[in-house]
């Protein structure tokens, strides 16, 4: 049997096209969703990121404003120019590209974001939320395997699923999402003794530790489903997920690829948390 693939590119392009005409919706109501990312420093991987975040806000119909400043900036001038954002009418969605430099502190930048325009969901008010089962914007990573595994149709109820990595911005929200839709979750980190004796028992394996192609047909189950979140620069300098496709794909019922699975799933599921943001300042407009 080989593995089906759980194409990210389609799915996202999908989940696009609705957001393409909710935008347009919106739009003409007078609240064009606006996205502002902020940069700081001159770190390649980042500005990639950053300038494909744009292109995606743009190719939908949607303001994207970038503002960057030299890494040697001081944390008052990026918590004030946050400050500033918050009370911009055209902004619903703030993020702060990550890593920022060390001197500048990452807990005060985000808890600096209003919760409202939170699109990453990295606020602990959100996360307090996500926590509770309430509505609110979801981590984008975490968010997109769940739409992933809805696409393909398969429930979460009862299986039972293991996360290794345990990072405040994938693994763990990766786990709770899992988890209020009834999963019965098991974490693994770099501390796990004998990881392969857990991840052995998943339903549904989610890798998320930032190791090339750690993750071998030895490590699953026959017919697991394993999402791969893992960015990677394999020996030869190309990208790689944390699973080794090859190894694990006659044994997997369904893989997601590296490129091409849960990385343009993350970029859609954050224009999705803007455009909903936009809506919801068009609820409380209409509610005032
Ligand atoms: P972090 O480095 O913050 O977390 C990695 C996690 O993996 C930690 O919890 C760590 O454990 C655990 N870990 C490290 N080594 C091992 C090991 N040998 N066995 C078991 N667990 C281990 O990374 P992120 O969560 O930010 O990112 C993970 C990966 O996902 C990276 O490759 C990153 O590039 C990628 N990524 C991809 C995105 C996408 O859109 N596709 C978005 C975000 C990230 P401990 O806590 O004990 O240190």
């Amino acid at each position: 049997m080989t593995a089906e693939l759980i194409d990210g590119k389609k799915i996202s392009q999908e989940i696009r096209k609705g957001l393409e005409k909710e935008v347009a919706e919106l739009t003409a109501k007078g609240m064009k969703p606006g996205l502002a990312v902020i940069l700081v420093g001159d770190n390649p991987a980042s500005r990639t990121y950053v300038t494909s975040k744009q292109k995606s806000c743009r190719a939908i119909g949607m303001e994207s404003v970038l503002i960057e400043y030299p890494a040697d900036v001081s944390e008052n001038e990026l918590l004030n120019k946050i400050r500033e954002l918050n009370a911009d009418d055209s902004i619903h969605g703030i993020l702060v590209q990550l890593p920022i430099p060390p001197h500048i502190s990452e807990t005060k930048v985000i808890e600096t974001i209003s919760p409202e325009k939170d699109v990453d969901g990295f606020h602990p008010i959100n996360i307090g939320k996500m926590m509770t089962g309430q509505d609110t914007f979801l981590p984008c990573t975490p968010f997109g395997v769940m739409e992933m595994l809805k696409y393909i149709g398969i429930t979460s109820e009862g299986k039972h699923a293991v996360i290794i990595g345990r990072s405040n911005i994938v693994g763990k929200p990766m786990g709770q999402l899992l988890l209020n839709e009834n999963a019965t979750v098991t974490y693994c980190h770099s501390k796990t003794r004998d990881l392969k004796s857990f991840t052995k028992q998943a339903d549904i394996l989610v890798a998320a530790v930032g190791r090339a192609k750690m993750v071998k047909a030895e490590h699953i189950k026959q017919g697991a489903v394993v999402i791969d979140v893992g960015m990677n620069k394999d020996e030869n300098g190309k990208l790689c997920g944390d699973v080794d496709f090859e190894d694990v794909k006659d044994k997997a019922s369904y893989v997601t690829p590296v490129p091409g699975g849960v990385g343009p799933m993350t970029i859609t599921m954050l224009l999705y948390n803007t455009v909903k943001s936009a809506q919801n300042r068009l609820n409380n407009r209409n509610d005032k």
